[in-house]
């Protein structure tokens, strides 16, 4: 059975239940293993040990009392670090953030708080959440648990790290363009971005606020559906969370099979720089779901070849926006060594805000301009009217679409140079968030020793397939049972 921390949720759940172990011990053995493996791994930002502790006790009284508990109860979980904490410093990646205490936890994290989860610590990222690597973290870059020479992927790579080194067996992360899915693909975990607007944003700090979601990391399927059945569902703080019926998505995905399931194989995603070895993984999961009794066929959405360069266009221009409020005023660091109010806004800015995103800011900012905005903005939201239809289309005749979730395995740490190579690790994953789509990573496969992972993408709302597709395949195959070197290491 191995040891508890490297227990997966839905087990942890199992046992808590039957009394053959309390959230303490749980919360303990996970707090032991992130000091064990922290120096390595550095997933996180912030252990928070003495919360977790009094979160598991609380649980262990209830339960002692005999209060109905929800699935989730007294289970670890990570928290990536764009997730406002009540009490717990929350930095988004950013020195511009190092010093900020949100005074309200998100909706994301007031639900798992009242499900009785334990909250070990707060993960690493991108700083907000702009790359693919987790190396543009303002404090530390996260290696991966597989092999620590390489990225954990991002930008959700220290939420994705934690579950890989079973620091945690779940953790929330979110996907503006590929953040869950590319660093869970890198990892050899599931990873789940919902539909737009099935999980509340609030409280979570905006990258582009019509593209991010928050979703669930974990090792198995099931895990994952727990973690979604906790999170989803309408919020009245957040006008853009739907009304959708939240299905009991752990039911869902272990009742079935999928006989008859029609699977399209959208030829574009394969010719965007995917390594022959990841393409194999993919038709030779394609081969064995036809062997399940599903049909697959090849389909074209030609529109995927502009979706990466509307994105760059789409996201800069909504990050501009949403970041213009760290202005050295309200919140945040100040940098107070000039006079007046511009110049106090230009050094706080200036320090403190990372490269990249200055350079977010600043391509957004240009192509809202009104001399650029019909060039660029309006011609980017165009083709994502494109990109949705063809989408819309596919799914007159296909159920469920497949495709690798990342071109190729976790790259070394420091070796990807070039900018444009980097954005290039989600070109896969972008279109997805352009049409607000549901789209979940499973594993497939190992190439070069390192996990690698598949996409599914399904009509809105259609989680519940996902997770009965993922879960059909899963239980056919043994990606999900290995364990990363720091998943055992004492
Ligand atoms: N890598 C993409 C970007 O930098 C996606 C990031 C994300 O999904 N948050 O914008």
């Amino acid at each position: 059975m191995g040891e508890l921390h490297q227990l997966t949720a839905h087990a942890m759940s199992t046992m808590l239940a039957i009394g053959e172990v309390s959230s303490r011990e749980l919360a303990q053995s996970a707090l032991n293993h992130i000091e064990a493996v922290e120096p390595q791994v550095r997933a996180l930002l912030t252990v928070t040990a003495e919360q977790a502790l009094a979160q598991a006790d609380e649980v262990d009284r209830r339960r002692a009392a005999g209060e109905l508990l929800s699935p989730l109860a007294g289970v670890p979980i990570a928290l990536k670090d764009n997730l406002c904490t009540s009490g717990v410093r929350t930095t988004a990646g950013s020195a511009m953030l190092s010093n900020f205490v949100p005074p309200y936890d998100a909706t994301v994290v007031s639900k798992l708080r009242k499900a009785g989860l334990v909250f070990v610590g707060k993960a690493n990222l991108d700083e907000f959440a702009m790359g693919s690597s987790t190396e543009n973290s303002a404090f530390q870059s996260t290696t991966n648990p597989w092999d620590i020479e390489r990225v954990p992927g991002g930008s959700s790579g220290g939420s994705a790290a934690a579950v890989a080194a079973c620091e945690a067996p779940i953790s929330l992360g979110s996907d503006t363009g590929g953040s869950i899915r590319q660093p869970a693909s890198y990892c050899g975990l599931v990873g789940l971005k919902p539909t737009y607007g099935r999980v509340s944003r609030f409280g979570l700090i905006a990258y582009a606020s019509s593209l991010d979601q928050i979703g669930p990391l974990s090792r198995t399927v099931e895990d994952c559906a727990l973690l979604l059945q906790a999170i989803a569902g309408h919020d009245e703080r957040d006008s853009t969370s739907t009304q959708a019926h939240v299905e009991d998505y752990l039911q869902e995905c272990m009742n079935s099979n999928v006989t008859g399931l029609r699977i399209g194989i959208p030829r574009e995603y394969f010719a965007q720089g995917v390594s022959a070895d990841v393409a194999r993984a993919v038709h030779s999961a394609a081969a064995l779901y036809e062997s399940m009794g599903a049909t697959v066929e090849e389909c074209s959405l030609p529109s995927t070849d502009y979706a990466l360069a509307a994105y760059y266009v789409v996201a800069p221009a909504e990050c501009s926006s949403n970041l213009a409020r760290f202005d050295g005023v309200r919140y945040g660091v100040r940098s107070a060594d000039k006079t007046g109010h511009i110049g106090l806004m230009e050094l706080s800015r200036g320090q403190g805000f990372g490269s990249e995103v200055k350079q977010r800011i600043m391509i957004g900012t240009y192509a809202l301009s009104a001399g650029y905005y019909d060039a660029y903005y309006r011609r980017a939201q165009q083709v994502r009217t494109l990109i949705r239809n063809e989408f819309n289309a596919a799914f007159q005749k296909f159920d469920m679409l497949l495709t690798p979730t990342a071109p190729a395995p976790a790259f070394k740490l420091g070796a990807m140079t070039d900018p444009m190579e980097m954005k290039l690790a989600d070109v896969c994953t972008i279109p997805v968030n352009m049409a607000g789509l549901p789209g979940l990573s499973v594993p497939c496969g190992f190439v070069d020793g390192m996990p690698v992972g598949m996409q599914l993408i399904a009509p809105p709302f259609k989680e519940a397939l996902l997770l009965k597709a993922a879960y059909v395949y899963q239980q056919a195959t043994t990606w999900s049972s290995n364990l990363s070197p720091a998943a055992s290491a004492a």
